[in-house]
């Protein structure tokens, strides 16, 4: 079983400081002030944090819910989830597609007391899409499931026409309640709560009035993942024919975000999960298909979108490459659950400027502490050419604007 231990919270973090206003704040130094257009031709994706900070999980490897936790703990406010969808409109009519909206993030999106109402604005969306542009986002919930089962929450998803996810590491009882709270004696009172929850959404999907379901195999605690997996596909495929859902899709995830410096664990590396791809992708279990694939996928699904942010990002780091909103529309890094790192918002910033903030953003502060970064990616030949082209890039940029070091 893998360890985890919590960092120390850092002295420059916007939310450790009496300094009354961002701007004064040394950490937050490097935001461009007049943003340029975007360079960036590929498609992106957005993860909205509907709710930022507030769980009713405890997962070991994320920092909402601990004590070292000093990010904000907030609703999205009914302005910003509107400015949102405005502005991926008016994006679109600009020529820049975002392919996908995630409500996810740092936080449970079901906990928000308006989820139904804004499941219908993500839905209402969809509905009058203008798609002679680019095509309509696809729209997704992400969510532990603990609240899947609550009157309106699965038909909120699946009268929108949205995407479900349901993170769910392991079928194993004391497996899954070390990932989701820490505490492996509480994994089977919260399975009790989630798997009828699945079958619900498994019907839906079979009867085809969910539009799609997938489930996250993560948080990625790859040692729990592991020693589980054949029982936990054992488990959906079989409940997944006893349904008449002939198909399941299931997303890995290969590397583990250290959450703003906030969590540390003893797997930096990159794990493809190879040995668990060739004993399970594309076959059939109970005559149910199963489709895995890793989650970077969805963000980079052409080899050529890495070309695109090798080429048009200062500092090419693969979890700044797309748009993350907290509640309040700031925009961040992925990696950046405290928000020491803001890059603009969307509430007076459009998403073209949004993105060029992120084309020219430098190593800051959470860099600093992150065991994503593109220069210390470990796991194979690919990363390797990868780390090499980044770490080419980034000395480039950093020579170009006077400084030695990320
Ligand atoms: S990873 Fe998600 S489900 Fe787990 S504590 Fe964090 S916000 Fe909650
Ligand atoms: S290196 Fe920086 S930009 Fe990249 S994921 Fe880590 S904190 Fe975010």
């Amino acid at each position: 079983m893998q360890s985890v231990t919590l960092a120390r919270r850092s002295e420059a973090s916007c939310h450790d400081c009496d300094l009354p206003a961002h701007g004064e704040c040394p950490a937050v130094a490097h935001v461009p002030v007049a943003p340029r257009r975007h360079r960036s031709t590929r498609p992106l994706a957005i993860n909205n944090s509907l709710v930022h900070g507030i769980c009713n999980c405890n997962c070991r490897l994320c920092a909402v819910n601990k004590a070292s936790y000093s990010g904000p703990q907030e609703y999205q406010p009914l302005e910003v989830t509107q400015a949102l969808i405005r502005r991926v409109i008016e994006a679109a009519q600009q020529g820049l597609r975002i392919r996908y909206i995630g409500n996810a993030g740092d936080g449970e999106p079901t906990l928000h007391p308006d989820f139904i109402g804004r499941m219908r604005l993500f839905g209402d969306m969809i509905r009058t899409w203008d798609d002679r542009q680019v095509p309509a986002p696809e729209v997704a919930v992400i969510t532990n499931g603990g609240r899947l089962h609550r009157p309106g929450i699965l038909e909120a998803i699946a009268d929108n026409g949205l995407t479900l996810i349901i993170s769910f590491p392991s079928i194993d009882p004391e497996a899954y309640g070390h990932a989701m709270m820490g505490d492996g004696a509480r994994g089977e009172a919260l399975l009790k709560q989630v798997l009828p929850a699945i079958t619900a959404a498994m019907t839906a999907a079979a009867k085809g009035s969910l539009r799609r379901l997938q489930f996250h195999i993560s948080p990625p605690e790859r040692d729990l993942i592991r020693a589980t997996f054949d029982r936990t596909v054992e488990y959906l495929s079989s409940t997944a024919a006893r349904v008449g859902l002939d198909h399941l899709e299931l997303i890995m995830f290969p590397a583990t975000a250290n959450r703003s410096g906030l969590i540390r664990n003893v797997h930096t590396g990159v794990d493809f999960y190879r040995d668990l791809f060739r004993r399970h992708n594309r076959r059939l279990h109970h005559g149910v298909r199963v489709d895995m694939k890793l989650s970077f996928q969805r963000f980079f699904p052409k080899m050529r979108e890495f070309r695109d942010l090798l080429r048009h990002y200062a500092y090419p780091c693969v979890w700044n490459g797309q748009f993350f909103f907290t509640a309040d529309g700031t925009s961040i890094c992925c990696n950046d659950q405290a928000v020491r790192m803001p890059l603009g918002n969307l509430r007076d910033t459009d998403l073209s400027q949004l993105l060029a903030i992120k084309e020219d953003f430098l190593p800051a502060v959470t860099c600093k502490g992150c065991d994503q970064a593109p220069q210390r990616m470990q796991g194979g030949r690919l990363l390797a050419l990868f780390r090499f082209l980044a770490g080419r890039k980034l000395r480039r940029s950093l020579r170009e604007q006077g400084r030695t070091e990320p």
